[in-house]
């Protein structure tokens, strides 16, 4: 399988040639050249495969550079119960995303149980073991340098950890982040993490992120790296539980299945996408956004209108308060019909703080065929559903999930399953969970007292020459 570009100006590369960067050289992002597909009889086949052997089944299809032998034990090492191990009561870790019933045709598909509580571990901890993979083999070495305001930043370190040739400097807003996620990350003293605490908000963060990113001599110098969402290893791990989850909740590949995605960068619903275009019989793929609702405006009116970051709402799911969704020009190009030239063009638009409308050449009207639909949620949509899903379930779920599940039940066919994406558990985001039930989640027991642990991180001030000195200290 070879990659090409959303944008149609960049040579074909294969996995490992686009699994350590970033952007296409155009700008646009990388896409298998044609979708895989799935026949009833492959299906039948992966239905009842552990979870390790239906991600090799799927991602062998993708990656064609990485002997088998090879994939398979980066596969089997990730995908392990003791990794994904923080279940629900009653939950068997082996399922690593096992289902929880709430009612007859609706589901949740717990993709949190990971290190960190949130579903990004589901992706990360594989490219957490393909990036050693890569860089022991060519004998390189990457600095990975983020910006996050929690999950993000947690994922990638704990994914990161120890891991040979790869170094983490990871800038947080201080004092900004929960008190567990600042405990989660800060409390790792591994040699290759580096926690930055930045006096400022996240946009600063991710400001001296992008100073170092365009300054081209610096980057080669001190072969900077990145995991963000629109990193294709990412996308590939998550179009499996899509699978996973199909299979729970079906007996046979003649039933359709819907989901529901609490969405911010289109990371998590656009591997649903990619199912559906590799055969898996999905009905709907439903976007559920908070009350930044670009995603959401998109899908009913077909103007795609992003806000900046001074019009980004703080909510309390902050991990989708994101108004530029980074992955959506992956899902517009196959609207296009996989026209470069057209991606190009409305991404020019784009890029100059423009939107764009898709009901002029009737692509609007194609939605329909891709099973897309889409809703929001406010704080008190949110608080709601938590209660009402603790009342009617005994279920406690956490703000983002709550806004998945609020979508899902606004726009579900009670005769089609329902699945929706549980993205975190309640016990990431305890202070929403108190406010909607008056008391606290159940943390797991190895994470209780995390507060209280020494904690490893600097304070920096918002600049693009502390940080590049920095880099270069401590590489
Ligand atoms: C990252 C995240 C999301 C949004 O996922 P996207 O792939 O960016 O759409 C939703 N919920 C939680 C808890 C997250 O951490």
């Amino acid at each position: 399988m070879k990659y090409i570009s959303t944008r149609g100006q960049s040579p074909t590369l294969s996995f490992s040639e686009i699994l350590l960067g970033g952007l296409a050289p155009d700008g646009g992002l990388y896409l298998p050249e044609s979708y895989p597909q799935f026949t009833d009889a492959d299906l039948t086949a992966m239905r009842g495969l552990s979870y390790a052997d239906l991600a090799f089944a799927i991602l062998s299809r993708l990656v064609d550079d990485i002997p088998a032998a090879d994939l398979k034990a980066i596969i089997d090492k990730t995908y392990r119960a003791d990794v994904y191990a923080y279940t629900r009561a009653g939950q068997n870790a082996a399922d690593i995303t096992p289902t929880v019933k709430l009612e007859d045709n609706l589901y949740l598909l717990s993709l949190s149980n990971g290190p960190t509580l949130a579903f990004k571990d589901m992706a990360m901890q594989l490219l957490g073991n393909l990036f050693e993979y890569v860089l022991t083999k060519t004998g390189k070495t990457t600095n990975i340098l983020g910006a996050t305001s929690g999950d993000t930043g947690s994922a990638a370190e704990y994914a990161m950890r120890g891991k040979k040739g790869i170094r983490v400097f990871m800038l947080s807003p201080h004092k900004k982040m929960s008190r567990f996620q600042s405990a989660q990350m800060f409390s790792l003293q591994d040699d290759n993490i580096y926690n930055i605490a930045v006096n400022g908000v996240f946009d600063d963060c991710q400001d001296m992120v992008k100073a170092v990113s365009n300054d081209a001599e610096f980057k080669a110098q001190y072969k900077i790296g990145a995991v963000n969402s629109i990193n294709w290893g990412r996308i590939i791990a998550q179009v499996v539980y899509y699978f996973k989850g199909y299979f729970a909740v079906t007996s046979n590949n003649a039933q359709k299945v819907s989901f529901a995605v609490p969405s911010g960068n289109f990371g998590n619903v656009c591997a649903g996408h990619i199912a559906r275009m590799m055969g898996l019989p999905i009905d709907k793929l439903v976007v559920a956004t908070n009350e930044n609702d670009v995603l959401d405006e998109f899908f009913k009116t077909g103007v795609y209108s992003p806000r900046g970051s001074a019009n980004t709402y703080h909510t309390s799911s902050p991990s989708m308060d994101i108004s530029k969704a980074s992955n959506f020009e992956r899902f517009v190009y196959d609207l296009v019909g996989r026209d470069g030239t057209k991606t190009r063009a409305l991404w020019s638009k784009v890029d100059s703080g423009s939107s764009f409308d898709l009901n002029a050449d009737g692509y609007f009207a194609k939605i329909a065929d891709y099973g897309f639909q889409s809703g929001s949620s406010s704080h008190a949509d949110r608080m709601k559903t938590i209660r009402e899903t603790a009342d009617k379930y005994q279920v406690i779920v956490d703000t983002h999930t709550a806004d998945g599940i609020k979508v899902a039940l606004e726009l579900r066919d009670v005769n089609v399953p329902m699945v929706v994406l549980e993205t975190a558990l309640p016990a990431k985001f305890e202070d929403s969970i108190i406010e909607a039930l008056g008391k606290a989640p159940e943390r797991p027991a190895s994470l209780q007292g995390i507060e209280s642990l020494p904690q490893k991180f600097i304070v920096m001030d918002a600049s693009d020459a502390a940080i590049k000195d920095f880099i270069v200290k401590n590489t």
